[in-house]
């Protein structure tokens, strides 16, 4: 089978989207369901259609384009990632992963592949949190991770819910139906820029990714007891922000002590209240990011920090509040597919790297109804989210050809 992708077309069809934004050339900003959103999803929705794909949308705008196999009956083979982008972002970030998917399958179609099991490109509706503050809302109501019900009452800023956009936007079916039903999928594959340097530093076009890493975040408040920073006197403090700086330490130190590089933890965000230079702080909120590719990792930190709460509260005589954002389990990815993707590489005389996404994505979600694995290209300095985020148009098709191969090794 010879698959030829047309880079021409591909670099076209990138400008092109890239041209449906808020911000200024050569940003990209296309927030969910905004006018923009809407305009680049129809535009997606007509070349794919032009591919000769039959095309559906669920009630939350998740986009399905088929090419039905010879054997409907079986469960689908799905590639695809998403569109919509931050403020200030580039052009690559999601859209790579949904074009390169489309290139793909017209190039097993111009090739005479025939597939046994349906090929499915999505595009996943708000894989950014910034409208509706959670990210990957299509997956998560695709697998279920997230209810119909709390879905409904997520807002915007303006207190706008995600229940009035969608209808605004035509979509008028319910979200109770948006979750695939079980066995959908037979594999999902998504192809995606790395996000990160490591690709570019080994000078390898590829990366086939093995397992994804998640985030579990919290919010700890630091009750203690303020005062004038001259008047009340060291053996008498309940110091809210030195209570924290305990509790921070002790976070670094469990991720650094938990005997595998893939732990991290963050502390991002300090609020000190009342903040002033002669003002004993009273009260503290810190923001905590808790990452892993092993949940019994990620669990043991998150276990460190619970006793250092309460460890840290009886010798400070502070109260600390911790409180769960989000806890997302990592994900393997599917042993069948990491095989096919790796064949596919060697196939095309392409060297890969195994890697880990410490980014999470869609894939995260669907792993939680299928199988799944990525597949990373390299992209410049590693920069994403960011106006100078760049994937070459070689690695682009050399992805995209890997892609196309894999799908038909899954299809056959
Ligand atoms: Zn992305």
């Amino acid at each position: 089978m010879k698959l030829a992708i047309d880079r021409e077309r591909m670099g076209s069809e990138i400008e092109a989207l890239a041209a449906f934004s808020d911000a200024d050339a050569p940003a990209v900003t296309r927030i969910v369901f905004t006018a923009k959103d809407m305009e680049a999803r129809a535009w997606v929705r007509t070349r794919c259609e032009e591919a000769g794909l039959e095309v559906r949308q669920d009630a939350i705008g998740n986009t399905f384009a088929r090419w039905t196999g010879s054997d409907a009956a079986l469960p689908v083979v799905g590639t695809g990632s998403h569109i919509d982008a931050i403020p200030n972002a580039g052009k690559y970030d999601g859209v790579v992963g949904v074009l390169g998917g489309l290139e793909a399958i017209r190039a097993l179609r111009k090739a005479g592949f025939c597939p046994r099991h349906s090929i499915e490109l999505l595009i996943f509706t708000s894989e950014e949190p910034t409208r509706f503050g959670i990210g990957c809302l299509g997956s998560r109501l695709l697998s279920g991770t997230l209810s119909a019900d709390a879905a409904r009452k997520l807002t915007d800023n303006d207190g706008v819910s995600v229940e009035d956009v969608r209808r605004k936007a035509g979509l008028t079916g319910e979200l109770e139906q948006v979750k695939l039903p079980a066995g959908y999928y037979k594999a999902f594959v998504e192809l995606h820029i790395e996000q990160g340097p490591i690709l570019e530093r080994e000078q390898v076009p590829l990366g086939v990714v093995e397992r994804i890493a998640a985030p579990a975040s919290l919010r700890v408040t630091v009750e203690g007891a303020g005062g004038h920073a001259g008047g009340v006197l060291m053996p008498e403090r309940k110091d809210a922000l030195c209570a924290a700086a305990e509790l921070i330490l002790a976070l670094e130190q469990a991720a650094q002590t938990s005997g595998a590089i893939d732990t991290v933890a963050t502390v991002g965000i300090c609020e000190v209240f009342p903040g002033a230079v002669n003002s004993i702080p009273a009260r503290v909120r810190i923001s905590v990011d808790i990452r892993d590719t092993s949940l019994v990792r990620r669990d043991a930190v998150v276990r460190a920090l619970e006793e250092a709460c309460r460890s840290t509260s009886e010798k400070r005589q502070v109260t600390i509040h911790p409180e769960w954002l989000n806890s997302d389990a990592p994900a393997e990815s599917g042993p069948a597919i990491v095989a096919a993707l790796r064949q596919a590489c060697e196939k095309h005389g392409f060297k890969f790297l195994p890697m880990t996404s410490r980014a999470y994505h869609d894939s995260l979600f669907i792993s939680r109804i299928a199988p799944v694995a990525m597949l990373f290209i390299p992209c410049r300095h590693g920069y994403s989210h960011r106006p100078d985020e760049y994937a070459s148009p070689d690695d682009i098709a050399w992805g995209t050809v890997v892609l196309a191969e894999t799908l038909a090794m899954l299809a056959e």
